[in-house]
């Protein structure tokens, strides 16, 4: 089969003929429908040779959605030829987070070797994958895989990092994104289906922008030293009662410090690796700061449910297999509006 791969650190990722795989015991095959292209992938093509944690090849994509082509020994609860998203932060299912459906906060994955798909284990952007539990599937009941398989990341991350801050989120207050993209234009729309916040995002070029406003912004602003400024002043003077910064580089996690409201949050989503002092003085009184990864398996649900109900809508640009190269230099440059979905 056709499979896109991390080959050599620090080069593009290739096209690649690989040996189709075979479910084992409790696995399922997936005949890919659609996967995702992530951020966070050209983070990890970034990382040198010393430091980097998955063994080469790795075939990329940790959103992946497709149909279930063959089933191992003991696995049940669903037939062949179901259509289903993956859920991605794979975990060991027994340590205390696991069991209450937080496997992306495994407490024995690092130990065990469990490594999500396209992050460690082979990923999405493959004509067929192999998902080591059926556990790790959610059955797309009528949801269309293209439009619905950014919403394992693109729309799980923004979710669990939103849902934390939302007994602050109450009328009159503000909810702050910055960095419109994938995960971004996704979380404006979670933003106005689960609070009554006023929505402020910010991007930096015109077209993003113009995103933001048509899934939702109350408000699109360019994200520049005055953005923070900008902020107060649509706020009254009171600030943002929520940032989420999907970008988390040095500019903007001081906007971000620089735009809270007292009480607030900062949730840093993006993994540019720039971060916020905290201490007395430093940020308006009782400011929480943190930096959540991925989400829950009930959680994934939920989104689906969101989409289900027509409360959130992908922007979805498609790539063809051979193209998805492609996808990865234009996401790289800034050139994706919204998420590439590569159709293998
Ligand atoms: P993306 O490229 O689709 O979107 C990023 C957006 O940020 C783009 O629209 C870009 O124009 C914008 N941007 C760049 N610099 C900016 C600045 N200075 N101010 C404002 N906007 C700016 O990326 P994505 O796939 O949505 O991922 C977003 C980030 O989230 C990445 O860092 C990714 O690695 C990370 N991520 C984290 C998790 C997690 O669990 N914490 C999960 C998925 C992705
Ligand atoms: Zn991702
Ligand atoms: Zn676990």
């Amino acid at each position: 089969m056709k499979a896109l791969q991390y080959r050599t650190i620090g080069a593009a990722p290739e096209l690649e003929t690989v040996p189709d795989p075979e479910p084992g015991p409790g696995q399922v095959l997936l005949k890919v429908s659609a996967a995702g292209v992530c951020h966070s992938d050209i983070a990890v093509m970034s990382w040198p040779e010393k430091d980097f944690p998955y063994p080469l090849p790795l075939t990329l994509g940790h959103e992946g959605a497709g149909t279930i082509e063959a089933m191992g020994e003991g696995v049940t609860g669903f037939a062949v030829g179901d259509s289903v998203a993956v859920y991605g932060p794979w975990g060991c299912g027994a340590c205390p987070p696991c069991a209450g459906g937080r496997e992306n906060y495994c407490l024995r994955a690092g130990e065990l070797g469990i490594f999500p798909p396209g992050l460690g284990s082979p990923g999405a952007i493959a004509e067929y994958m192999i998902v080591d539990d059926a556990r790790h599937l959610e059955p797309l009941n009528g949801l269309d895989p293209v439009q619905t398989v950014p919403l394992t990341d693109a729309g799980l991350t923004p979710y669990h990092a939103i849902k934390r801050s939302l007994p602050k989120l109450v009328p009159g207050s503000t909810a702050v994104v910055i960095g419109t993209g994938g995960l971004g234009h996704v979380a404006i729309q979670l933003l106005r289906a689960l609070c009554p916040a006023q929505v402020i995002a910010m991007d930096v070029t015109e077209d993003k922008l113009e995103l933001a406003r048509s899934v939702g912004a109350h408000e699109a602003v360019l994200s520049d030293a005055a953005a923070a400024d900008k902020v107060r002043e649509l706020t009254g003077g009171l600030g943002a009662t929520a940032v989420f910064d999907f970008v988390g580089a040095a500019p903007t996690t001081a906007t971000a410090a620089g735009c809270v409201a007292m009480e607030g949050d900062i949730t840093i989503v993006g993994i540019a690796g720039a971060s916020v002092p905290v201490g007395f003085g430093l940020l308006p009184f009782e400011v929480s700061v943190t930096a959540p990864y991925w989400g829950s398996r009930g959680e994934l649900h939920e989104v689906l449910d969101l989409a289900r109900a027509g409360a959130v809508e992908v922007h979805v640009e498609t790539f063809p297999m051979e193209d998805a190269p492609l996808a990865y230099e234009r996401l790289h440059s800034g050139k994706i509006n919204g998420r590439a979905v590569i159709l293998p």
